[in-house]
């Protein structure tokens, strides 16, 4: 079997090592400000749930953050229900799928959103900033600028996941998932 499950406790190391700037960049502020506006709790929570992460564990990690914000009472009665929507297991019981990165780029994130994709909606000093973190710098760092001028968000964000994988990603990058599931199947090889 090769579906990767993720637990509560793994997600702050698997941010680290697999998760797309995007997702990283929405953990970041997450735990900064304990909260994420609903854009950011659909992209995040759609993610994490493709990513393996069981509705229990959804709850709990989602809670952590949001009641130290809001209080647990008002994380219960407000937030929960729409966690467990996107499960399935509220209203129409749709299961929801994560989101393509085509439907991120496209994504127009306001003041106060963190949803969207840092390639297309970061300044170049806060894109640049956040490719440092991620150990990027010099000709790679320039070569995804490059892209990015040009408007090739998915190819910026391939040539990252080459710089920060040291392997080649031939299929390129189109799904935040993909990338977190690529990025497992190098580091677990
Ligand atoms: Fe996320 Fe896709 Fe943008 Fe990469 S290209 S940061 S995976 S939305």
């Amino acid at each position: 079997k090769d579906a990767v499950e993720i637990s509560l406790k793994d997600i702050d190391q698997l941010a680290k090592s697999s998760f797309p700037l995007c997702m990283r960049h929405m953990l970041d502020k997450l735990r900064e400000n304990h909260h994420l506006k609903h854009g950011g709790r659909m992209q995040f929570g759609l993610f994490l749930k493709g990513a393996g992460l069981k509705l229990e564990d959804a709850l709990a990690f989602w809670r952590a953050e949001f009641s130290q914000k809001v209080g647990s009472e008002r994380f219960d009665k407000e937030y929960a229900y729409s966690i467990r929507h996107n499960y399935g297991k509220e209203g129409k019981r749709t299961d929801y799928t994560p989101y393509s990165c085509q439907k991120i780029i496209s994504a127009t994130p306001g003041v106060g959103d963190h949803h969207g994709c840092p390639y297309r909606h970061f300044g170049e000093e806060n894109l640049r900033a956040a490719l440092n973190k991620m150990g990027v710098s010099g000709h790679a760092l320039e070569e995804i600028m490059d892209k990015v001028k040009n408007r090739h968000y998915q190819l910026a964000c391939t040539l990252t996941f080459e710089a920060t994988h040291g392997v080649s990603c031939d299929s390129g990058i189109n799904h935040p998932n993909q990338y977190f599931s690529e990025s497992q199947k190098v580091l677990r090889a």
